[in-house]
């Protein structure tokens, strides 16, 4: 039995006050957590309402939509929370001097590598959360292109409105280490469609306790999947 903490990067025990881990060097506890941006601009929320209907034009005529074949005549667009700005933050990322290298498994039971860059803090509903946040170890960034984080994660919606395994946010870098973290474009991954793809799970450091009511919902209600 022990009350002690593990580095959320390198995985060694923490001293109880730390506030960096003594192996690796990784920031962890004390840092400020973003409120949500509070409100959106019209203009915001239509960039968000217009790309859901280009997403769901691809997905229904594209040949390399994720939608199965014998589907796509009945699809009609992927279902949505509404948009909500208490679920949009922009967010300091805390890198980790050293990422380390965490295997995510995947829906067909393989393991992907990811680099650990870091993590955010945010609050939603008056608590703070932290997401652990991820870069393919595959992907180069190209000079002067925008960093990219992939942040696979769970909340207490998933099973239920949320597609179970997972769901997935990119987030890109604004500028000096500042990310815009919007769960409004939380969307799912391929294998939530499909059983042809291999998508990573979020690992249990990512799994929310509340639930994030926006961004991309199961495609099936409960209705729909009584009747199929
Ligand atoms: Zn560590």
């Amino acid at each position: 039995m022990s009350s002690s903490r593990a580095c959320p990067n390198c995985g060694a025990q923490l001293r109880a006050i730390a506030k960096y881990c003594d192996e690796c060097g990784a920031p962890i506890e004390g840092e400020p957590t973003s409120q949500p941006v509070g409100k959106m601009t019209k203009q915001e929320v239509e960039i968000i309402l217009r790309m859901r209907e280009e997403k769901d034009n691809l997905f229904k005529y594209h040949p390399q939509s994720p939608i199965p074949q014998d589907a796509k005549e009945a699809f009609e667009g992927l279902k949505y929370l509404p948009v909500n700005p208490s679920y949009r933050f922009l967010c300091k990322l805390n890198r980790y001097p050293n990422p380390a290298t965490i295997g995510m498994m995947t829906s067909t039971g393989q393991e992907r590598n990811y680099l650990k860059v870091g993590f955010v803090r945010f609050t939603i509903g008056g608590k703070p959360q932290t997401l652990q946040t991820f870069k393919a170890i595959q992907t180069s960034q190209q000079e002067g292109e925008k960093e990219q984080l992939f942040i696979p994660f769970r909340d207490a919606t998933s099973g239920k409105e949320s597609y179970a395994a997972a769901r997935y946010l990119d987030s890109e870098e604004l500028k000096d280490d500042i990310f815009l973290v919007d769960f409004n474009s939380a969307y799912n991954p391929y294998c939530a469609y499909s059983d042809d793809y291999s998508c990573p799970f979020p690992p249990q450091d990512n799994w929310l306790e509340i639930e994030v009511r926006a961004g991309e919902k199961k495609l099936r209600d409960q209705s729909q999947e009584a009747t199929s």
